[in-house]
């Protein structure tokens, strides 16, 4: 391609309300702009970083027997009531009626939509397993977009979904999931960890996040290099609370789940997880014992990290969204973290009075908790603290150490959960209806692109690994209406581009400073410097975006050991 075809608005000046660097270098090197708040235009040199991902993504996908299908971004309210989710969802769930006023949502993921086909579709064992994939648009409205594509309202995943006859089978594709989602992401050329997760209704180490190591992460990781353990910190933090079940009273909470309208009148509880992250659980008690928890912290927490901190088994899905309605703050903001502890229970006790709890029986949550007037706080004191330096429970000897991590994949074991709710089930061997296994695996695509950023740039731009790079080569003639220049310039773009090269052709009339500038900002692998003097001596010079370095080449038999 000629540079002087292709829209890439490069820019000197990053957007004020750009945090981190890939959110700067994406709008900087011409590949993104914004439209509204977590919603973005991606421009012709962003979307050929983003096929790339899809392509590594999907070439890993069919190697494990998916199979691409592309489901509607539109989905109507009816599914989301059977699965249970349209009430819990919360407001990351945007809403919408059409002119009928028939409810719809713009979906933020798709186990009720593809259920649904596999329940109408899928009849035998015989067709098991199964295993769909589609790479498309999601809509969550979450509360604070920021970072770019890296955390979008409108964003492109990469969702997958398995059918199963049982649990073995389900156990077996996760399996395989794991080696292709290793793949995508040494692939992409990353430094990642794939570290254990919440294992969601199932239990047992059946959920894994693939952390991108970065210090702009939104989540934490631990883990121990002597025994290879890796995990999320809401998953030590559970491990470690989990010891303690009388400071967090997680073991009582299954005895006083019931649903229904409660009295609260004592709030205990103090939870500190590490240094750089207060989290407080507030413990909620009336005269027949402990009522349930509520946690909040410094950052966004989601229902299953709530659960997690909460040490119960199931969380109503509207905690997260009724406590933001309530105070006005995302879940997990508590404001400076020294505030006196009754003075913070007392802005609890005021703004939120009727939450909704954790329970560890489904559909056991107390809602419209009400609190007593005179309320007795109690700090029960620190429970389990995961930090840098502890030892490790896993291996004898080892020490926890902590980085921050950018979740870029998510993968799951779902049991029946969706196939119960919804009835999707298929004949057995002797014609017995049997429930569906399921299973659901996701990547973020641009927040891949954006992580790769994270871990490869310096003071000039982008330094792209060579699998993502826009185009892996770019041709600067010093002077492109110098005949010779030229010429040795459109052989080079000729020939490259015949072996299958992805070249760009900076034909631009622009100084050489300026053309000098984007190349290292965009960040393509290799530059080809064609000049006069150079050519004079039957040379071009070539130069290593990632080594910097650069050195003069025979012309043109240099072109045959491209790239
Ligand atoms: P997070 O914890 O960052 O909010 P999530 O756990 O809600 O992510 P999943 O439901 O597990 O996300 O979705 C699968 C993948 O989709 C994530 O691992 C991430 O790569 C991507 N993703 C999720 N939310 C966003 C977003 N708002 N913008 C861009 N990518 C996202
Ligand atoms: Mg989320
Ligand atoms: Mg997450
Ligand atoms: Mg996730």
């Amino acid at each position: 391609m000629r540079y002087s075809q292709l829209l890439i608005p490069t820019l000197k000046e990053a957007p004020s309300d750009a945090e981190v660097i890939s959110h700067k270098l994406m709008v900087r090197a011409g590949m993104i702009r914004q439209l509204a708040s977590g919603i973005y235009s991606i421009l012709p040199l962003g979307l050929r970083v983003l096929r790339k991902v899809e392509q590594i993504i999907r070439e890993e996908m069919n190697a494990v027997g998916g199979q691409e299908m592309f489901l509607p971004s539109i989905q109507p309210a009816e599914l989301w009531q059977e699965s249970g989710r349209w009430d819990f969802y919360g407001k990351e769930l945007l809403r919408i009626k059409d002119r009928h006023d028939r409810e719809f949502c713009y979906g933020p993921t798709h186990e009720e939509v593809i259920t649904d086909i596999v329940r109408r579709e899928v009849r035998s064992y015989r067709q098991l397993p199964l295993v769909l994939y589609q790479i498309q648009t999601k809509f969550r409205d979450e509360v604070r977009p920021r970072f770019g594509v890296m955390r979008g309202r409108e964003f492109t995943m990469k969702d997958a979904y398995s059918f199963h006859a049982n649990e073995q089978s389900v156990q077996a594709t996760y399996e395989d999931m794991k080696t292709a989602y290793n793949n995508v992401f040494r692939r992409c050329g990353l430094d990642f960890k794939m570290v254990e997760a919440d294992s969601g209704t199932i239990g047992g180490s059946f959920s894994h996040e693939f952390m991108v190591l970065a210090s702009s992460g939104e989540d934490a990781v631990v883990f121990c290099d002597a025994c290879g353990y890796a995990s999320n910190l809401e998953k030590a933090a559970a491990r470690a609370v989990s010891g303690t079940p009388a400071s967090n009273g997680a073991e009582s909470l299954a005895e006083v789940s019931t649903p229904g309208q409660k009295t609260v009148d004592a709030v205990t509880g103090f939870l500190k997880i590490t240094p750089d992250k207060l989290v407080k659980t507030l413990i909620l008690e009336n005269e027949n014992g402990l009522l349930a928890g509520l946690v909040r912290g410094d950052r966004q927490l989601n229902p299953i990290k709530l659960k997690n901190l909460l040490g119960c088994e199931w969380l109503h899905p509207a905690a997260e969204n009724v406590i933001q309605e309530k105070t006005g703050l995302p879940v997990g903001y508590v404001g400076p973290v020294n505030l006196p502890l009754p003075v913070y229970a007392d802005h609890e006790v005021t703004q939120m009075q009727d939450f909704v709890t954790g329970a560890n029986k489904i559909d056991a949550h107390f809602t419209g908790v009400q609190f007593a007037r005179d309320l007795k706080v109690e700090q029960v004191g620190d429970l389990r603290t995961v930090e840098e330096g502890d030892p490790c429970p896993h291996c004898d000897g080892g020490v926890y150490q902590i980085r921050r991590g950018i979740e870029v994949g998510h993968i799951f074991v779902l049991g029946t959960k969706y196939s119960d709710a919804m009835k999707a089930g298929y004949l057995d061997e002797n014609g017995k209806e049997k429930t569906l296994v399921m299973g659901c695996y996701g990547i973020g695509v641009g927040r891949t692109a954006a992580a790769a950023i994270e871990q490869n740039h310096d003071d000039k731009g982008i330094v792209w690994p060579v699998p993502l790079a826009p185009f892996q080569v770019v041709i600067l003639p010093t002077n492109y209406s110098d005949d010779a220049v030229k010429a040795a310039a459109d052989t080079a773009y000729r020939h490259l581009t015949g072996l299958g090269v992805e070249v760009l052709l900076d034909d631009r009339s622009d100084r050489l400073g300026v053309k000098f500038k984007d190349a290292e900002l965009i960040g393509f692998p290799l530059q080809l410097v064609i000049g006069p003097k150079n050519l004079e001596q039957g040379e071009i010079e070539l130069k290593t975006r990632n080594t910097g370095e650069s050195a003069t080449h025979p012309f043109p038999a240099i072109l045959d050991r491209i790239p």
